[in-house]
């Protein structure tokens, strides 16, 4: 074993020091004062550290947050104190009997309350022990939990360290970002999975999922709003608890209030009804909390709930239409959805024409029918779901939804794939509308970019015939083209051909979005690139290879080990090699950036600016936001601002995306286009 040199372990201390320091400033208190790229830069030189004397390692480490799997699922846990639920209402009366009720109770005439936003998720009690991380449960019964604490340390904004080496229970709510809820289940639908209902299943889901990185991808979060005990570190009131566990690094929602008796309590109600929907986490009501922990003490608790809080619930924004029709979307994999068609209404914000059913199972389960009358609600409040129809409103004239016999594009035959899943998939493997689907991405903006080709032309050129796989794109004529008819004229040919040229050189993160490999998004498919550094190389991993990506699990791994080993993806990928660069453009140089300032203007071709911040980063550099006498250089791609003229000034040198591309890149790495 390599002995740890001093100024190593100081080193190694002095960054998770560091790095615990700005991931408070960032979850917790929401005010970075460092760039991410300059967390993950510092992040990486502790991983390196721990890489080459891994004693330098410690269960909070900020590098330990995805762990292993455990052995044998989760274990029961006992809570050290209740979680109770909370009583419910949805009226403005039955709040006031709460009020009444509390003052009776404890014999005064006004009272304090804290209002706090209900969050959609679900409970988790955290327990630190000398500052440190070491159980998480979930609420089960509320006397016996279970234990989930490899998967919570893969939450980045639950500390695995506290900023005080307390003993201490804590809890809070562990949720979905809304935009990540969307996604997943966008996710599933491709997947053929059923759809989660709402935010707070979806996050049961994740949490409850065995293998933790799995779980890391999934990007949960949480807050806190409860210290069990908080008279044992001097709080008084849940008003300081809240500032308390802010300080200690536990993050609280922002928009917590204190408020004297029940017009406060109405006011936050009604002003979150309406801006609920600017939040990016789903919030089904308030919670109303007694101020004063004496209070809350004396009240005390029913058998299910405590005397001193209730939640004030939103109603849920429903309305009630009409479903037209029912029309059938076959995905990229070839799953088809059932898609209702209604009578246009306003809902939360927007007008709302069509709705998911899911699939036939849903449609069965709840008896929609087409002509029915229908409730609509959002899950969490973005996705449009039908929740119940009205049969008591039928007239006789509604029609029994079946499921289509042949694919509704290709008239290919419908199956299920796999055993035990619920989406039917058009099985026809050369089905028109999988491979529109496909060469959508293909051609969209993460991935090949490919300009002016849009759906409508994508779809003329699958109806002509011209197209069936990704490499043909490469060999279309202006010929070809121009027979496919009106609108298309020479121009229109000549600029198409140019930019399917263009997208030749791209790097190989894009082709491998572009690609579809399931489970593999933007940000992976960066790391894939950046790891395997071409497409053989990827091609050839082993299960085990890909498992060293991070975020990569089992799972994963093997739907990407098996894209990789399927034989016509194979040979349409020999048949793209001979047109497309397979290569990453990054393993250049390393260190050629070492200690250089720089700064990223205007749009760029080839990279987004995170996946540019990560490049300059990977090869030693830095990135800052704005131009001054210390930048060493400016990256200047199309639509520049102010900063290109400030470079000017003050004389700093300014080189546009090919030439830092150039200047990156080593003999050996040349791709085809260079
Ligand atoms: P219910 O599950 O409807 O009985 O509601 C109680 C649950 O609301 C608790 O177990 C928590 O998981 C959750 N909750 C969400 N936000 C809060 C909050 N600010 N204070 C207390 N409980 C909350
Ligand atoms: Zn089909």
């Amino acid at each position: 074993m390599n002995k740890v040199p001093p100024e190593v372990m100081k080193r190694a201390k002095k960054l998770r020091e560091e790095l615990n320091y700005h991931s408070y400033r960032y979850y917790v208190l929401n005010d970075p004062i460092i760039t991410d790229q300059e967390y993950d830069e510092m992040l990486k030189e502790l991983m390196m550290l721990e890489r080459k004397y891994p004693e330098l390692i410690t269960p909070d480490s900020p590098t330990q947050r995805v762990g292993e799997k455990p052995a044998e699922g989760f274990k029961e846990v006992r809570h050290f104190t209740r979680l109770y639920s909370l009583d419910n209402t949805y009226s403005e009366e039955e709040v006031l009997e709460f009020h009444n009720r509390v003052k009776r109770l404890l014999g005064v005439d006004s009272l304090e309350y804290v209002c706090e936003l209900k969050i959609d998720g679900l409970s988790i009690a955290l327990r630190y022990e000398s500052g440190t991380l070491v159980l998480a449960a979930t609420r089960g019964d509320g006397v016996v939990g279970e234990d989930v604490t490899a998967n919570v340390r893969t939450i980045k904004s639950i500390p695995l360290k506290l900023r005080k080496p307390l003993d201490i229970e804590i809890r809070g709510e562990v949720f979905l970002p809304k935009s990540e809820f969307k996604a997943i289940n966008e996710e599933r639908i491709e997947e053929g999975l059923p759809l989660f209902a709402n935010p707070r299943n979806a996050a049961a889901g994740t949490l409850r999922q065995l293998d933790p990185h799995e779980v890391a991808r999934r990007n949960l979060d949480a807050f806190f709003y409860q210290i069990v005990d908080p008279r044992r570190y001097n709080l008084e009131t849940q008003w300081e608890v809240l500032s308390f566990m802010q300080e200690i690094g536990l993050k609280t929602e922002p928009h917590a209030k204190r408020v004297k008796d029940t017009s406060g309590i109405i006011d936050y109600w009604k002003h979150w009804q309406e801006e609920k929907h600017s939040l990016n986490y789903a919030v089904d009501g308030t919670v109303i909390k007694v101020n004063l922990i004496h209070q809350q003490e004396e009240l005390g608790y029913t058998a299910k709930s405590p005397r001193w809080a209730i939640a004030f619930k939103f109603p849920a924004e429903q309305i009630r239409t009409k479903l037209i029709q029912v029309s059938f979307q076959v995905g990229r994999t070839g799953v088809i959805t059932p898609v209702a068609e209604l009578e246009p209404v306003s809902l939360s914000g927007t007008v709302v024409k069509r709705a998911t059913l899911h699939n036939f199972d849903y449609i069965r389960e709840k008896d929609i029918r087409v002509g029915d009358q229908v409730i609509l609600e959002k899950a969490g409040e973005i996705i449009p779901q039908i929740i119940k129809t009205l049969p008591e409103l039928r007239t006789g004239v509604e029609k029994v939804i079946k499921p289509p016999e042949r694919c509704p594009v290709c008239q290919g035959t419908v199956g299920k794939e796999k055993e035990g899943e619920v989406a039917l998939r058009c099985l026809n493997p050369a089905c028109p509308a999988k491979l529109e689907r496909r060469l959508r991405l293909f051609v969209s903006r993460d991935a090949m970019d490919i300009r002016g080709l849009g759906e409508k032309l994508v779809k003329r050129l699958l109806t002509a015939n011209l197209v069936k796989n990704f490499s043909d794109l490469y060999k279309l004529t202006p010929f070809e083209l121009a027979q496919l008819g009106t609108g298309i004229g020479d121009k229109t040919i000549a600029n198409l051909l140019k930019e399917i040229d263009k997208s030749k050189d791209k790097p190989l993160h894009k082709l491998l979005v572009g690609l579809g490999i399931p489970g593999v998004g933007k940000k992976l498919a960066l790391d894939l690139a950046m790891h395997f550094e071409n497409l053989e190389n990827l091609e050839k991993a082993e299960i085990e290879d890909l498992l060293k990506i991070q975020g990569v699990g089992i799972e994963l791994a093997e739907s990407i080990y098996n894209f990789f080993h399927n034989k016509e993806i194979l040979e349409e990928l020999n048949e793209l090699k001979k047109f497309v660069n397979t290569k990453e453009p990054r393993k250049k140089i390393k260190g050629i950036l070492e200690g250089k300032k720089i700064v990223v203007t205007g749009v760029l071709k080839n990279y987004t600016r995170k996946e540019i911040h990560d490049l300059i980063i990977a090869l030693g550099g830095s990135v800052t936001t704005s131009v001054s006498s210390r930048t060493d250089l400016v990256i200047v791609g199309e639509n520049p601002g102010s900063k290109l003229e400030k470079a000017k000034k003050s004389g700093v040198k300014t080189v546009t995306e090919d030439e830092f591309l150039d200047m990156i890149e080593g003999e050996d790495s040349n791709d085809l286009s260079r």
